[in-house]
């Protein structure tokens, strides 16, 4: 994930399962976002050949940067960044990294294959400063992240000296005021001229995060050239999914490319699926209880290898799609189905649950917990179709057998 990881919240899970789904831009996109709002971004090209990207450095003079575009931070740990002194060198960085599969530490052990890099002209850097704006679900606000140690390390600086990182609060309703600009501004120690052109940069990046309605803007490293100006050397932004329909040219900016396979599929068939790492595959009809369920999961020394929704009005499709999903996911070792049967009544998920078991060759541990509408048929469905699932007596119940299963194998 983008923001420092563990100076906020979980990104994943609070944001995430929370449904707040954002939709992330590329960094050569956000960069014209904010260029557009008169903000300092480098001149870029972005590129999807190596011919290209010699021809466009070739405009910008030398050294360019070439940049690897994914949606992923930690680029250039993992060899997505690169300078280039000269023509050559330029050929050789593009042919290196398109086409590259970068794993970086936020990629979460995905490869991402590189389709498009970003050339643009190299900057003389004399500081990396650290700069975001993100909403703190917590306090209701908006958070102002700043940071004089910006750069690759921001993640350990975090960590090891949190004193280094300044934090200002922001009233979205009384929005942002002259004192928390200086409030920012003497935190990064900055005076004189560089604390104005900084005081007008952040106005514009708040006006420009409340204009798009953008659930993230990290900017790291926000630099500090040797002429003194400030510039955004890095971009990353994050759209708040659920204002896009008044953002048209915004939607149009998606890249389903980058797009973890599974949610992909998942989303075509109208899943609301999530992957998230453990070895616990779950199904359950309702984001809240699915949050609970994971919690649960959680307590109970289990980890939850996704999050899937499959909605108050499922049917026996949507159950099979949402089972061969889950049992796409290498990872997954044993699955926990919670349906609190209402609109998706219990006997539908049985014969859903069995034909999906039957058709996938299911060979996993099942735990089910089910309650609700038509509930005993539901359970003599699944008692009578020969297959070995563990039924649960409440979701509590449900989630200790599972975790205990999956900690046997
Ligand atoms: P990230 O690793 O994915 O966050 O990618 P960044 O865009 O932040 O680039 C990583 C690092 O490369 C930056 O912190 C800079 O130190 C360096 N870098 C990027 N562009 C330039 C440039 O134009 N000139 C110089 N000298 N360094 C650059
Ligand atoms: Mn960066």
């Amino acid at each position: 994930m983008s923001v420092i990881e563990g100076i906020g919240f979980h990104p994943l899970l609070s944001r995430r399962a929370g449904m707040v789904v954002y939709m992330k831009l590329h960094e050569y996109q956000a960069k014209e976002l904010f260029g557009q709002a008169g903000l300092p971004v480098p001149r870029g090209q972005v590129c999807s050949d190596v011919t290209q990207a010699v021809l466009a450095a070739d405009k910008f003079g030398w050294p360019v940067a070439i940049k690897a575009q994914v949606h992923a931070g930690g680029r250039g740990k993992g060899g997505g960044v690169r300078l280039a002194a000269n023509r050559e060198e330029a050929r050789q960085a593009a042919e290196a990294i398109l086409g590259m599969r970068l794993v970086t530490a936020q990629t979460g052990g995905r490869e991402l294959v590189v389709h498009r890099i970003l050339v643009e002209e190299g900057a003389a850097i004399q500081d990396e400063l650290y700069l975001s704006i993100l909403p703190d679900r917590a306090t209701a606000s908006l958070v102002i992240i700043a940071s004089t140690e910006g750069g690759m390390n921001i993640e350990e600086v975090a960590e090891k000296n949190p004193e280094k990182i300044v934090r200002v609060r922001v009233n979205p309703l009384l929005g942002l005021q002259p004192c928390h600009q200086r409030q920012v501004a003497f935190g990064l120690g900055l005076t004189g001229a560089l604390f104005k052109s900084f005081c007008s940069l952040l106005a514009r990046l708040y006006a420009t995060v409340i204009g798009n309605d953008l659930l993230l803007a990290e900017i790291n490293p926000l630099v500090l050239t040797e002429n003194g100006e400030f510039l955004l050397l890095d971009a990353k932004v994050e759209v708040d999914s659920s204002a896009l329909f008044r953002h048209g040219e915004l939607a149009d900016l998606h890249d389903p490319a980058e797009m973890d396979p599974l949610e992909a599929e998942a989303q075509q068939y109208g899943l609301n699926y999530i992957r998230l790492g453990g070895n616990i595959g779950t199904m359950v009809n309702g984001a809240g209880l699915a949050m609970a369920t994971m919690d649960l999961i959680k307590q109970a020394g289990g980890e939850p290898a996704n999050f899937l929704d499959v909605g108050g009005g499922a049917n026996a499709a949507m159950i099979e799609n949402g089972f061969r999903i889950i049992l796409s996911d290498g990872g997954v070792r044993a699955i926990l189905i919670n349906i609190f049967g209402g609109i998706l009544r219990c006997d539908v998920l049985a014969e859903g649950v069995v034909a999906a078991a039957r058709a996938t060759g299911l060979s996993l541990p099942v735990v089910v917990r089910m309650e609700g509408t038509n509930v005993d048929k539901g359970r003599r469905i699944l008692a009578d179709s020969g297959l070995e699932l563990v039924s649960a007596v409440d979701l509590r119940d449900a989630a200790e057998k599972i975790a205990t299963i999956a900690r046997s194998l």
